[in-house]
C-alpha cells in the first residue's frame, strides 16, 4: 500500500519549527496585568524576544513570519486539579473502571491531546491511576504524545476505605510508617508532588464531607517525608478543622475547601497554603447528568455549592493564594465553553476578576510548581506556551472562550483558521 516516500512524509508531518516571528499581536504581561501591541520572537521553543514589530523583526533575521490577525496572545493555561483517569460513580466511570492497561493509557493520552488543544501548556495531576501518568508525562516529554507539561502527584494517598480507595488511583495506608512508605512509593514511580485525602469527599457514599480521615501523626508523616524529599503535598480538603491541623503540620496547598472559616484562611494566609478552589465541582449538573452520576452525589455535589462559594469569598478576603483546577476534565465541553475556563468564570465573578484570575491560572501555579522561571508568562528564555484570542482576557474572563491558536514550547498545535489537527 504505502511506498517509502510516503513513509518519510508520515515520519516528518509534524517537524519541529526552528522559529518564527508572531506579529499583529496584542502581547498580554500577565504580572503586571497590562497588554500592548507588539511582536514574540520565538526560537528553539523559547520567547528569544518580546518588543515591537520592526525591532523584533530586525533582530530576528530572516526568521519566518506569522500574523496573529490582532489576537490578544496570553500565557498557556495550567490547570492545577486534573485527573485524566477520572472515574466517577455512573456510567462514564464504570466504562473507565473497566480499561485494561493500555486502554487506560490511550484514554489518558486522549484527555491530555484535549487539554493541550483547550489552551491548557501545563498540568497539575492529583492522583492517577497506576502511576500510567508517570508513563504518559515521560511519553509527552519524548513527542510520543501530545499533550501539556505533567507535574504528577502518582497515586493519592488514603486511609483504609478513605475518600476515592480502591479506584487504583488511590494507595490506602494506616498509620504514620505506612503513610511515610506510601510517599516514599509515589517518589520511587517518579511522582513530583504529593496528593493526600484528609477528609471525606463528594464522591464517597458512606463519608461525608466533612469526615475527617487521617490522624495527626499521620498527616506529619506525609508532610515531613515530603518535604524531605523536596516534594510539596496538596490535600483534598473539606472542613476547616481538619484543614487548620494540616495547615499547622505544614501542608502548602488544600483542595476544594468546601467548608472554610475566616480563621482558617487568616491561617493559610499567614503559612502561605494556597487554595485550589475547584468551584466548578459543586456546580456542575449538566456534567454529572452527562456521565450518569447517581442522585446522591448531584444532590450532595449541588447542594455544598453555597457553602462552597462563602469559603473561597473567605479565602479571597483572608488573602490566601488561589489557583485555577477544575477537578472536571479540564477540556471538557461544558455552559458553551471548557471547563477550565468556566472555572475561570467562575473565580473571576464570585470576586477575584480578570486580572487575578489570569494570574490564578498561570504565573501562580507555575510559581507553586516551581516552574516560574520557564513558563506561566510571556517573558524573554521562557518556554514558548502561548494561548491567542480574539479579545482582552484581562478586561473580561469569558474573553478566553475564544482561545483559536495555542502554542507550546514553540510548536503550534492548533490555529483554527488553518484547522490544524494536531
Ligand atoms: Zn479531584
Amino acid at each position: 500500500m504505502s511506498d517509502p516516500t510516503d513513509l518519510r512524509l508520515v515520519a516528518t508531518a509534524r517537524p519541529r519549527p526552528t522559529g518564527v516571528v508572531l506579529v499583529d499581536a496584542h502581547v498580554v504581561d500577565v504580572v503586571a496585568g497590562t497588554s500592548a501591541p507588539g511582536a514574540v520572537w520565538v526560537r528553539d521553543g523559547a520567547i528569544a524576544a518580546l518588543g515591537s514589530r520592526d525591532e523584533v523583526r530586525a533582530a530576528a533575521g530572516d526568521t519566518p513570519t506569522e500574523s496573529l490577525d490582532g489576537a490578544y496572545l496570553a500565557p498557556g493555561l495550567i490547570n492545577m486539579h486534573t485527573h485524566f483517569s477520572l472515574a466517577l460513580p455512573g456510567e462514564r466511570g464504570r466504562y473507565v473502571t473497566g480499561l485494561d492497561d493500555a486502554g487506560i493509557a490511550l484514554h489518558m493520552a486522549d484527555g491530555a491531546r484535549r487539554a493541550l488543544l483547550a489552551g491548557i501548556t501545563t498540568v497539575r495531576c492529583v492522583a492517577e491511576r497506576d502511576h500510567v501518568d508517570i508513563t504518559l508525562r515521560q511519553a509527552i516529554r519524548r513527542g510520543e504524545a501530545l499533550g501539556p507539561d505533567m507535574f504528577t502527584a502518582g497515586q493519592g494517598l488514603v486511609c483504609t476505605g478513605g475518600h476515592g480507595h480502591g479506584s487504583g488511583s488511590t494507595l490506602e495506608c494506616d498509620g504514620p510508617d505506612a503513610f511515610a512508605r506510601g510517599v516514599r512509593t509515589q517518589i520511587k514511580a517518579g511522582a513530583d508532588l504529593i496528593k493526600v485525602m484528609i477528609s471525606g469527599g463528594i464522591a464517597g457514599e458512606h463519608e461525608g464531607i466533612a469526615t475527617p480521615q487521617l490522624t495527626d501523626a499521620e498527616m506529619a508523616a506525609v508532610i515531613s517525608t515530603a518535604h524531605a524529599w523536596g516534594r510539596k503535598v496538596t490535600a483534598h480538603a473539606g472542613p476547616a478543622e481538619v484543614i487548620e491541623r494540616a495547615v499547622r503540620l505544614g501542608l502548602d496547598c488544600v483542595e476544594h475547601g468546601y467548608e472554610l472559616t475566616p480563621e482558617v484562611t487568616a491561617l493559610m494566609a499567614e503559612s502561605g497554603t494556597a487554595l485550589v478552589p475547584t468551584l466548578v465541582v459543586t456546580r456542575c449538573g449538566e456534567f454529572f447528568d452527562e456521565l450518569g452520576v447517581p442522585r446522591w452525589m448531584q444532590e450532595r455535589s449541588l447542594g455544598a455549592g453555597e457553602r462552597h462559594v462563602q469559603s473561597y469569598r473567605m479565602a479571597l478576603d483572608a488573602g490566601v493564594e488561589v489557583l485555577v483546577g477544575s477537578d472536571m476534565p479540564p477540556f471538557w465541553l461544558f455552559e458553551g465553553t471548557s471547563a477550565i475556563v468556566r472555572e475561570m468564570e467562575h473565580m473571576s465573578s464570585f470576586g477575584l476578576g480578570p486580572v487575578a484570575t489570569l494570574q490564578a491560572g498561570t504565573i501562580g501555579p507555575a510559581r507553586w510548581l516551581g516552574a516560574g522561571d520557564r513558563t506561566g508568562s510571556i517573558e524573554v528564555g521562557k518556554q514558548a506556551d502561548l494561548v491567542a484570542m480574539d479579545r482582552d482576557p484581562l478586561r473580561d474572563t469569558a474573553h478566553l472562550r475564544g482561545i483559536r491558536w495555542v502554542m507550546k514550547h514553540g510548536e503550534i498545535v492548533r490555529d483554527d483558521r488553518r484547522a490544524v489537527a494536531a
